[in-house]
């Protein structure tokens, strides 16, 4: 059955937003490493957003409408558009609000104050937040070569990037819980230094300034899934939960 009802002056204005996501996280944590998801088509679908590259080659950090991929040596690169990705997630970003959030000791107490701003906890939200953090610890991981290992594996090898007084953006979505298995549940975000020096999957932080907050409050969600033999093989049943926290570092 077809909705034949016109949309309202608000939902068509809702209807621009997708957030367009490759790949599930529940694959990945299977060891679905390479997908057929090109950076340069990715980037056609939004301008903010994260991911990872094929063999799992480093955090990807979409600000601005640029891609950037932090390999395990911490440093930014951009990526050919022929670069391939198994995970993504991107928003075409435009901040419907706007604020200025104060000292923070620590990740969870931001995400804390970020609760305030984006209340619906059954909604998705994308985040772009720019400051300066008086500490940030960010990761990225080795690439792998087949056969490849579970992500838990994975994450143990992990590379840890300690800074302070860095000034950069984190990007990134929060995720309603009853999105697991699709996505990380809760708060995702990757940093980016403004020089380009730095960045990678955000593990904690402080702050003792401002932080610039923009938001984006998203209803829409298309999923589009990898057309290859080991996507098709992943066994994606039973609870994932705790694999999920481990390779978030929640
Ligand atoms: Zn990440």
């Amino acid at each position: 059955m077809f909705l034949t009802l016109p949309l309202g002056a608000k939902e068509t204005q809702r209807a621009e937003t997708v957030i367009f996501q490759y790949g599930t996280l529940e694959a990945l944590l299977e060891g679905v490493y390479d997908g057929d998801l090109r950076v340069g088509t990715l980037s056609e679908q939004g301008t903010l957003g994260l991911g990872t590259f094929n063999g799992l080659d480093g955090e990807m950090i979409v600000l601005d409408g640029e891609v950037w991929q932090v390999p395990v040596t911490g440093i930014p690169q951009q990526p050919s558009p022929q670069v391939r990705s198994p995970y993504a997630s991107v928003v075409p970003f435009k901040a419907q609000r706007t604020g200025i959030i104060g000292p923070q000791p620590s990740k969870d107490a931001l995400f804390r104050a970020l609760d305030g701003m984006a209340p619906n906890p059954n909604l998705f939200y994308a985040f772009r937040i720019q400051g300066t953090f008086a500490t940030l610890q960010a990761r990225s991981v080795p690439k792998q070569t087949p056969p490849y290992p579970r992500l838990t594996e994975v994450v143990k090898q992990q590379a840890v990037f300690e800074h302070s007084n860095i000034t950069g953006t984190l990007v990134g979505f929060r995720s309603p819980d009853y999105a697991k298995g699709l996505r990380a549940p809760g708060y995702h975000l990757h940093f980016l230094a403004d020089d380009r020096t730095a960045g990678g999957h955000l593990l904690d932080l402080s702050t003792t300034g401002e932080l610039a907050v923009e938001i984006l409050e998203v209803r829409d969600l298309r999923l589009h899934l990898p057309d290859s033999e080991a996507f098709a093989g992943a066994k994606l049943s039973g609870d994932k939960a705790a694999d999920v926290r481990a390779v978030e570092n929640e």
